[in-house]
């Protein structure tokens, strides 16, 4: 453990050399509850003084506890008071590890509130910054932004609310879609997906741009056909899969755009040292077999990426943290030149862009006025504060109103996405285990409702309508071979969740002894898999319709865990150009603005898929930094 002293430090031992109660000096842990799960906090102690603190173990969000597990500990014993200051947007992870200090200080036989000690702070003062360019949002696209800029020499001023950078996309699932070719031949994959192009194809064209993309995929699918490949990609293919998916309500302009780019940005990712899994999968919405999975918990590889390589550029990089931006400062010709905003500790920041500011504050899912406010759209029965989010406290839709107020056109509002397999209790993504498709979706009386493979909004109504609006994952040995292996999507393995009773996972040896333990007539599950399995095998036909199969589900032990869908993306947002220039209704450019990410509406129309919008805050992140860094 590390030894911190301070001159705070000696002066508590100094002040409780004259009085207070001595502590058994040696070390103790607490396990107290975290945000997701148990936390286990150490000390040690002196008579009178808190000498380390350590975060043993725990289960909070992959990505931001790396921000409260060094931060809160040190402060402690910096200050020699528990009463420091938690980190913005991961306040329940930052007093989680003070309750746990807490408690190991009662078995060290603290006093109660002798170290509830006030901590002196600096008279916040006004300022004013100015930078090449000001980026409000350090989420993905902001962090994207701010390395486009920085490497074409701007120096950057990036604007957080929270004490964290990833926003959104730090818990999203680190997946990014794009075409591989090479890789996408050694999918593994049982069943042909050219029946999906060809439907694509067979369609009447509703425009000249849309029967123009539909020419060239039909030449390319005819030249793939001439291979021995057994999956078919391609730029253009792959934008009008997005544009289809999304009920055709995006840009396919936008989307040819961005699909041409999709690779070139895989591979700058990994320029930075992202890694992705070797191997393509179809991940859940996403509708083929392109998905990269990240090695790395969540989003948390990229913003490894991103901040090792923003920690080269220090000279051109400020972040100016805890810190919300809340209005936008124009000139007498309206053009963007600077950002209000006001820090946690009520000081103003007056930022400047000489050549740029880029809006890059994400989506609004997680803020229940505006999404019933805009989704007016009879898809969803209910989108009130009873449905569940994924999205993080940051993250509430405040670059909306502030491009709105300086004249930019919102477009598709109305467009949500409820993510179908949220955790229940907490709309956490991180505890779903990766069985890489080799898992079915049953309800509550074993029966399946849904295809796997198909669109999000579709399987998300789909459990809506299922008893008690939720459903179960079931999956096997076939999948995960060995629990204390087998990976969740923030890195813990299967038996811990197991092990502590989270999440309501369930395991058992038999799949009547899963049907006995979740409450289900044991001949359904039985029934409900056979189907299943025969489906894997092409015996039958799926009448859920789905069509990615890989495993059959046979070997024991049976796990299962309950899911239930949560609001998720805002497909609407700013209507921009391809070069991230804000449009007013006329179509004319606000100067000096740019907007990346989620605060923008062109791209995903009335479904996103799942893995598309990784790619979509890297490619137009890039593109905003670039243009502001060259006041373009
Ligand atoms: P995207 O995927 O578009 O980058 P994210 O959700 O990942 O979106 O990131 C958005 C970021 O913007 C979050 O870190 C959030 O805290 C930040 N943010 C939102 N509103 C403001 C604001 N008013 N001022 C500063 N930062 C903000």
């Amino acid at each position: 453990m590390k030894k911190l002293l301070s001159l705070a430090l000696a002066l508590a031992m100094l002040t409780l050399a004259a009085g207070a109660l001595a502590m058994t000096p040696g070390t103790y842990e607490a396990t107290v509850p975290g945000m997701h799960g148990p936390m286990t906090v150490g000390i040690t102690v002196t008579e009178d003084a808190i000498t380390d603190v350590e975060v043993l173990s725990n289960v909070e969000t992959p990505g931001l506890r790396d921000w409260v597990v060094e931060a809160i500990p040190a402060a402690v014993v910096e200050n020699q008071s528990l009463s420091v200051d938690v980190v913005t947007g991961v306040s329940i992870s930052s007093r989680a590890i003070l309750s746990g200090v807490r408690e190991a200080l009662k078995l060290a036989g603290a006093e109660d509130g002798q170290f509830d000690v006030e901590i002196a702070k600096e008279v916040p003062t006004d300022e004013e910054l100015t930078a090449d360019v000001v980026i409000v949002g350090g989420g993905g696209a902001g962090l994207a932004a701010a390395l486009s800029a920085t490497e074409a020499g701007a120096n950057v001023l990036l604007i957080e609310k929270t004490g964290f950078f990833g926003g959104n996309s730090i818990v999203s699932g680190g997946i990014f879609n794009c075409p591989d070719p090479d890789l996408q031949d050694y999918a593994d994959i049982t069943s042909s997906l050219d029946p999906l192009v060809e439907e694509a194809l067979a369609e009447e064209p509703v425009d000249e741009l849309h029967k123009q993309v539909q020419d060239t995929v039909r030449a390319q699918f005819e030249e793939y056909k001439k291979t021995d490949k057994h999956v078919f990609d391609s730029p253009e293919w792959f934008a009008l899969q997005t544009w289809n998916g999304g009920d055709k309500v995006g840009m396919l302009d936008h989307l040819l755009f961005y699909a041409e780019r999709a690779y070139p940005t895989l591979e700058w990712l990994e320029s930075m040292g992202m890694e992705f899994a070797p191997k393509i999968n179809s991940a859940s919405g996403s509708l083929y077999m392109r998905t990269h999975t990240a090695v790395m918990p969540n989003g948390t590889g990229y913003f490894k990426a991103f901040q090792d390589t923003l920690a080269t550029r220090q000279d051109l990089f400020t972040a100016k943290m805890d810190t919300t931006a809340e209005s936008l400062i124009t000139d007498e010709n309206g053009r963007v030149i600077g950002v209000n905003c006001t820090a946690k500790d009520g000081h103003k920041v007056t930022a400047y862009g000489k050549n740029g500011v880029i809006l890059a504050t994400g989506g609004f899912a997680g803020n229940v006025e505006m999404r019933v406010k805009y989704c007016t759209s009879e898809k969803w029965p209910d989108l009130s504060a009873k449905v569940i989010t994924t999205n993080m406290p940051g993250v509430t839709g405040d670059g909306l109103r502030m491009a709105q107020e300086v004249g930019a056109q919102l477009i598709n509002m109305d467009q949500i996405q409820l993510l179908p397999y949220a955790n229940p209790w907490t709309g956490a993504t991180s505890d779903i285990t990766l069985t890489y498709s080799a898992s079915c979706y049953i309800n509550k009386n074993g029966e399946r409702f849904v295809r796997e493979d198909g669109r999000r909004d579709e399987m998300s109504l789909a459990i809506i309508a299922q008893p008690d609006g939720l459903m179960y994952q079931l999956f096997s040995a076939d999948a995960v071979p060995d629990p204390a292996t087998g990976k969740t999507l923030g890195d813990k393995t299967v038996a811990y969740y197991l092990d502590n009773h989270l999440a309501g996972y369930v395991q058992a040896d038999t799949l009547e002894g899963l049907a006995e333990t979740l409450g289900m007539d044991p001949a359904v599950l039985q029934k409900t898999v056979d189907d299943f399995n025969s489906y894997v095998r092409g015996e039958a036909t799926d009448p859920c319709g789905r069509i990615t199969w890989t495993k059959e589900l046979k070997t024991a032990p049976w796990y299962a865990y309950p899911r239930k869908p949560a609001a998720h993306h805002t497909m609407g947002g700013v209507n921009i150009d391809v070069d991230t220039h804000p449009l007013r209704e006329d179509g004319s450019i606000i100067e000096g603005l740019y907007c990346a990410g989620e605060i923008t509406g062109n791209f995903h129309g009335a479904n996103r898929l799942g893995g598309n919008a990784i790619v979509d805050f890297c490619v137009f992140g890039r593109i905003a930094g670039a243009n502001a860094a060259a006041g373009k």
